[in-house]
């Protein structure tokens, strides 16, 4: 039952992404005005908003103009779904479902623009963490584990240091954006096990480098192209929330 709720609000979740995606990197308002037709300028109604359905409905273009409104709603819904149905599954306890799914909404978001404009906006960080952190906290006390808020800024401070560390060694083959992305995920990780901030971390910069390496390898990036690295920390820290346990395990006990 909660697992169905979950799944349908990140439907709901996604939807309004899609309008978080276009507006944020432009700088406007991202509740008003409503969303509209590019081509004609039609208002979409309640109707035009119902994810996914309405898309395949329409088969992906306006109701009046058949101007195409491509997959970005379609891909921004199922993905937000998706990770929220693992974090229900993942989750039982209400307060740590809701801030771990306003991480994913975030994370989703950030990613998405990144691969489009190579940045991560600040206002989209500074949202999810003004929101997730307090859920974090208040999920910290309903278990009666209030040294996880502790480990939080723990996970926070050392994701911070590392990326700070890495972003002057590079000298500027890291963007300022990844740097401020990284005491979110580390304080996410820590609240789980200081341990993950390490995990999630190491997993981003391999997820990265191996993307990179073949980009580099097909020829469609060069030892300088900048490759955004936004997704790959948000992949790396969603892979260690999910089985982080289970990697350290591994790790430890072979
Ligand atoms: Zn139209």
């Amino acid at each position: 039952m909660v697992i169905a709720f979950t799944a349908i609000l990140g439907l709901l979740i996604g939807s309004f992404l899609t309008v978080v995606v276009d507006r944020v990197p432009r700088r406007a308002s991202v509740v008003a005005p409503g969303s509209a037709c590019g081509g004609c300028g039609l208002e979409l109604g309640p109707i035009d908003l119902v994810p996914v359905v309405s898309w395949l409905a329409l088969r992906g273009k306006c109701r009046r103009c058949r101007a195409p409104i491509g997959v970005e709603p379609l891909v921004l819904e199922l993905t937000t779904a998706g990770l929220f149905t693992v974090l229900a599954i993942k989750f039982p306890r209400l307060w740590e479902l809701g801030a771990f799914c306003v991480l994913a909404g975030g994370l989703v978001a950030l990613s998405w623009i990144d691969l489009k404009t190579k940045r991560l906006p600040r206002e989209i960080i500074y949202v999810t963490a003004a929101i997730g952190v307090p859920l974090l906290c208040v999920a910290a006390l309903v278990r009666h584990e209030p040294k996880r808020m502790l480990t939080m800024l723990i996970g926070a401070a050392l994701a911070l240091a590392f990326m700070g560390v890495v972003y002057l060694v590079s000298r500027g083959g890291m963007g300022d954006g990844d740097v401020r992305l990284s005491p979110l995920l580390g304080a996410y990780l820590g609240w789980l096990n200081p341990g993950f901030v390490a995990v999630g971390l190491f997993l981003g910069f391999v997820l990265g480098a191996v993307v990179g390496l073949a980009l580099m390898a097909v020829g469609r990036a060069g030892r300088k192209t900048a490759v955004p690295f936004g997704p790959f920390l948000a992949m790396g820290a969603l892979i260690s929330i999910w089985i982080g346990q289970s990697l350290i395990d591994r790790i430890l006990h072979r």
